[in-house]
């Protein structure tokens, strides 16, 4: 469907449906993504705090320790195989579940997320995931980030049951910003159309069942290569020191870049793609991976925003059974 001859540039991070090999090989495709909350959103593993960490940014006189808001990679790996299954069951009618041990394994997203090996007979293998998922963390401290009035909210009587001073879990701010890598690992065009497919479109992570949670997924660019690309933390950092430099921010220094009230998603964006270009730029001895043109990308998307979805999982399908086959 979307053959070397026409895409050129994908048979360095990519291989064809029919080379798909169960021995892992160093053809990697980089998604590189900017997650926007556009409403508040729930990331919390204990139920109430939001996740945090302490991270160094910056050097010299200019050198702070923030504590970003953290989305930990099973925030997104969950949400987005959530979403490729409901994909596959509005196409195609594949009927699969989230359940560790009862996933089908007859699916592409199945093969390609990887499943444990159940009770079933049929099902005694593990499929390894070819894609990962690294935690993303906020450019801005946890004290711009999150927001506070949910939290410990006073109650209007003077006595208080046990129950009126039950915490409220933290809330994110809509505009908080993550950048995120999504990479695919000896994936085939098809799998990657799947994967811009499900990242375009998947528009909730977090809490599943409420208003919370949505998320606008700017997809930045596709990176080809041998390589892995660079772990988002470190993107962070790079794009806090680009908004202290930027012309286009009031802010000059990085406590003004972290503490600030919101940052433009399309300035973020800008720098984001800037910072990884960086990375990769081979002159300063860096990582084996080319961009995609964006046509390239923009054909990719479109073929899996579209109605052709349908055929791109029903081309790849023969191909990931015949993959699995190899274990026989
Ligand atoms: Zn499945």
């Amino acid at each position: 469907m979307f053959d070397y001859d026409t895409y050129p540039e994908l048979e360095r991070g990519t291989v064809s449906r029919d080379e798909m090999t169960i021995a892992p090989e160093n053809n990697f495709t980089n998604v590189l993504v900017l997650r926007e909350l556009e409403s508040h959103a729930v990331f919390t593993t204990d139920g109430q705090s939001a996740d945090l960490a302490n991270v160094a940014v910056g050097s010299g006189d200019d050198r702070e320790t923030y504590s970003p808001g953290l989305m930990f990679m099973r925030k997104q790996t969950g949400s987005d195989r959530r979403f490729g299954k409901s994909l596959q069951r509005d196409l195609l009618g594949t009927e699969c579940t989230m359940q560790v041990n009862g996933m089908c394994q007859d699916c592409v997203e199945c093969i390609l997320y990887g499943s444990a090996a159940s009770d079933d007979a049929d099902k005694q293998l593990s499929v390894t995931s070819r894609v990962m998922y690294d935690t993303a963390y906020t450019l801005r401290d946890a004290t711009a980030v999150i927001d506070e009035k949910f939290q410990n909210a006073p109650g209007d009587d003077y006595a208080k049951t046990a129950e009126a001073t039950i915490r409220e879990p933290d809330f994110f701010e809509p505009g908080t910003l993550f950048p995120s890598v999504v990479t695919l690992r000896d994936a085939t065009p098809e799998e990657l159309a799947f994967v811009l497919g499900i990242t375009a479109k998947n528009k909730r992570y977090g809490a599943a069942t409420s208003r919370l949670g949505r998320v606008k997924n700017h997809v930045l660019g596709v990176y080809t290569g041998s390589e892995e690309g660079p772990a988002n933390l470190g993107l962070t950092r790079d794009v806090v020191t680009r908004l202290r430099d930027s012309d286009e921010t009031g802010g000059d220094s990085i406590q003004d870049v972290i503490t600030a009230a919101a940052h433009d998603p399309e300035l973020v964006g800008d720098l984001l793609r800037e910072a990884f270009d960086d990375r990769v730029d081979a002159e300063r001895g860096g990582l084996d991976l080319e961009r995609v043109p964006d046509e390239t990308v923009d054909d990719l998307l479109e073929a899996a925003t579209g109605d052709s979805l349908a055929d791109v999982l029903e081309t790849q399908l023969d191909a990931s059974r015949a993959f699995l086959e190899q274990t026989d």
